[in-house]
């Protein structure tokens, strides 16, 4: 027994020192027991320890899932959730306690999973995912599991999943009802194949009509825990079979009517008129230039530059969202100045102070939009002189570059290399 204990501190001590692969083996293979059981599932802890894996969500679905991740000693886990523990989420959240209230989700449920299994390294992201991860780091990631309410949120992992080829299992709950819809390579069909008119109207459910963030969350749906852990296990299940190899059924859609007590697989198929697939393709990873660049110390122009060096000067840079340069007043002229992403802005910070005088209501609804998504270098100096993550851009992004000559466009992708250990140095 003894010498056991001493054997399992040493393997616990080489594991943790950025282990060789026979370090790794030593301790999860031949000295922890831990590991037994899901090793004789025929699934192998050391491929576990090493898959990098994102939750988007540590809602009532993201708590299943994160708990099942830590359980089965998946390595490398980012947690993303901008919300706040209530007290209602103690009743649909395995890994909250009443202390949490108030605490950011994701960091309250890393430090739980931390308990779970210490063995996993978890990292926390308390801003949206469209903020922070950009499309780079998609491509450092092999299971992307959506665990949302909200159908933007949605179509951007999706959308990201689709360019960098990553594995995107989405979950989606409603009172005792719960689907799972698994996308993967090729993308023949992708979760925005499946998105209605009245989904898409819904999109900005977190914005008024101008795309303003509202500072309350719109109403959300009441769910079930129960049903959260069928959904959220069958996902884990999945991403744990793709890590393997084992064959899972991507492009399909499993159901749960809660109330019928019925489950349902079905086929989904492609909409040929997916904006998603209209607009984007999978970028083949041996494209994405590298630059020397940092989203927090190199500016637009930074960017503008490299990219004129390698395209010409003639190149533009294409962004994947909208920039909001500024609003204006109709009534009263006033202008507010502001670089950021569309989206993200919330009503009271574009409020006109002559409007606020006038105690106008719905002031914000007189306030005209100013957005670009191209940059060609003939934009104001104060806007390229901005540090790349001032405008939006997340971090590790990949930025298209283009050139149209004799009709003929040239697309390249640039990738914020310097980003990199945003990612890599928790
Ligand atoms: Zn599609
Ligand atoms: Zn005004």
């Amino acid at each position: 027994m003894l010498y056991r204990d001493f054997a399992l501190v040493l393997g616990k001590i080489l594991f943790n020192t950025h282990c060789s692969k026979f370090n790794e083996l030593i301790y999860l293979n031949m000295i922890n027991p831990k590991y037994k059981r899901i090793e004789e599932l025929g699934w192998n802890p050391v491929l576990l320890r090493r898959a990098k894996v994102l939750v988007v969500g540590a809602g009532a679905l993201g708590n299943e899932a994160l708990k099942n991740l830590a359980l089965l000693g998946v390595g490398h886990i980012w947690v993303a959730d901008m919300d706040i523990i209530e007290d209602h989420n103690l009743t649909r959240s395995v890994l909250f306690r009443a202390e949490d209230i108030g605490k950011p989700k994701a960091e309250a449920a890393a430090h739980r999973i931390k308990e779970i299994n210490p063995d996993v390294k978890v990292y926390p992201i308390t801003k949206t995912v469209q903020e922070t991860m950009g499309l780079g780091f998609f491509f450092q990631v092999q299971v992307v599991f959506g665990c949302v309410d909200n159908v933007q949120t949605r179509l951007d992992l999706n959308r990201y999943c689709l360019q960098a080829g990553t594995l995107f299992i989405d979950a989606g709950i409603r009172k005792l009802d719960g689907d799972v819809k698994i996308f993967g390579k090729p993308y023949a069909v992708c979760f925005d194949c499946m998105v209605t008119n009245t989904m898409r109207l819904e999109a900005w459910q977190r914005h008024s009509c101008l795309k303003l963030r509202s500072h309350t969350n719109p109403d959300s749906v009441s769910t079930a825990p129960t049903i959260a852990s069928i959904m959220a296990g069958l996902q884990v299940q999945l991403g744990v079979k793709y890590l393997h190899k084992q064959p899972i059924v991507i492009g399909k859609r499993f159901a749960v009517l809660g109330y019928i007590d019925q489950m349902h697989v079905t086929k989904m198929h492609r909409n040929h008129a997916c904006p998603t697939h209209a607009q984007y393709e999978p970028i083949p990873k041996n494209q994405l230039i590298p630059l020397n660049l940092s989203s927090t110390d190199n500016t637009l122009a930074d960017l503008l530059t490299e990219v004129k060096n390698i395209m010409g000067k003639n190149a533009v840079i294409q962004l994947d969202y909208d920039l909001v340069t500024h609003y204006t007043c109709l009534q009263h002229n006033y202008q507010t100045q502001l670089y950021r992403r569309r989206g993200t802005i919330f009503a009271d910070e574009v409020q006109c102070p002559l409007c606020k005088q006038e105690q106008q209501p719905n002031a914000h609804l007189l306030m005209q939009e100013h957005f670009i998504n191209q940059i060609s270098g003939n934009e104001q100096p104060q806007l390229l002189q901005k540090k790349l993550n001032q405008i939006g851009l997340p971090y590790y992004h990949i930025v298209t570059g283009f050139t149209c000559t004799d009709k003929q466009f040239q697309y390249n992708y640039f990738l914020i290399n310097n980003d990199k250990k945003i990612f890599t140095s928790y």
